[in-house]
C-alpha cells in the first residue's frame, strides 16, 4: 500500500510547492483546504481543485467557521482593511511586525483539523508550506512552531494509531527558493492562487501580491500571474 499524506493547502504558491515535493517522495495525495471565513476563499477553493487535479489528488474541504465569526484579522473581518505593501516594507525590521492579516491561531486549528483527518485515514505525514520568509512575521509558521506541535501530536491521537508527522520542506526557506525548487518539480505554479483579496485576478499591491512578485522577480523565473493594478499602480507613480 502506498504511503499517505495529507497535504494543507491553500492554493498558494508555498503550500503547492510541498504537495509537489510529497507526490515526489512517493506519497498518495490528499489535499486539504480549510475556509475560516478568509475573503479569498472561493477563489482558494477553485485555484485547490485545479492544483489537485494536476497533482492527481483528492480533495477535503474544512469549515472552521468560529474563525470568520470571531474576526479581529483583515483577512477575516472586511471592516479591517487590507493594506497595500511597498517592498521596502517587505524588508527588515518591519517586515518582523505583526500586520492586520494575522489570524489567531489559524495554522494551529487549521493543523489540528489536518490531524483528525490524517488519522482516519491513516495518513503518516502532514505537509504543508511553512517557510522561513513568513516566519518573520508569522510565528505559526516556524520550525519552531512544527517542532512542538509535533511533540504534541503524539499524545493526540489514539493509542492504536501512530501520530503523524508534520513535515514543512520549505522551512529554511525564503519565496525565491521556493519558487525556484517549484520550477525543479514542476509544481503547477501558474495555478496558484496567492492574492488576499479574492479577485479574479491578483490584486498586485497586497502584502501576500508583493512576496509572490518579488520571489519570482529574484529567482529569475518568468511570473505567470496577470496582475490587476500592476498597470494602473506604475501609472499613477509616473
Ligand atoms: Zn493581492
Amino acid at each position: 500500500m502506498r504511503k499517505k499524506a495529507v497535504c494543507v493547502c491553500s492554493g498558494g504558491l508555498d503550500s503547492t510547492v510541498a504537495a509537489t515535493i510529497a507526490r515526489r517522495e512517493g506519497y498518495e495525495l490528499h489535499l486539504f483546504h480549510a475556509s475560516y471565513g478568509q475573503r479569498a476563499e472561493k477563489r482558494e477553493r477553485e485555484a485547490v481543485k485545479e492544483i489537485a487535479k494536476v497533482l492527481h489528488a483528492d480533495v477535503k474541504f474544512a469549515e472552521i467557521p468560529f474563525l470568520r465569526a470571531l474576526g479581529g484579522s483583515a483577512l477575516t473581518d472586511t471592516s479591517i482593511e487590507i493594506p497595500a505593501v511597498s517592498e521596502e516594507a517587505l524588508k527588515g525590521e518591519e517586515a518582523r511586525e505583526t500586520p492586520p492579516t494575522w489570524v489567531p491561531c489559524r495554522n494551529l486549528l487549521i493543523l489540528a483539523h489536518a490531524c483528525a483527518y490524517a488519522e482516519v485515514i491513516g495518513a503518516e505525514a502532514i505537509f504543508v508550506g511553512f517557510n522561513a520568509e513568513e516566519a518573520m512575521s508569522y510565528p505559526d509558521n516556524s520550525e519552531d512552531f512544527v517542532h512542538r506541535f509535533n511533540f504534541l501530536l503524539e499524545k493526540a491521537v489514539s493509542s492504536r494509531s501512530i501520530a503523524p508527522k508534520v513535515v514543512a520542506p520549505l522551512v529554511k526557506m525564503f519565496k525565491p527558493e521556493i519558487v525556484r525548487r517549484g520550477v525543479e518539480v514542476n509544481a503547477p505554479l501558474h495555478l496558484t492562487y496567492s492574492c488576499y483579496l479574492g479577485e479574479e485576478k491578483h490584486c498586485g499591491v497586497c502584502e501576500s501580491c508583493m512576496r509572490r512578485k518579488r520571489a519570482f522577480r529574484e529567482a529569475g523565473v518568468k511570473d505567470p500571474t496577470e496582475y490587476a493594478q500592476a498597470k494602473e499602480k506604475a501609472e499613477s507613480e509616473e
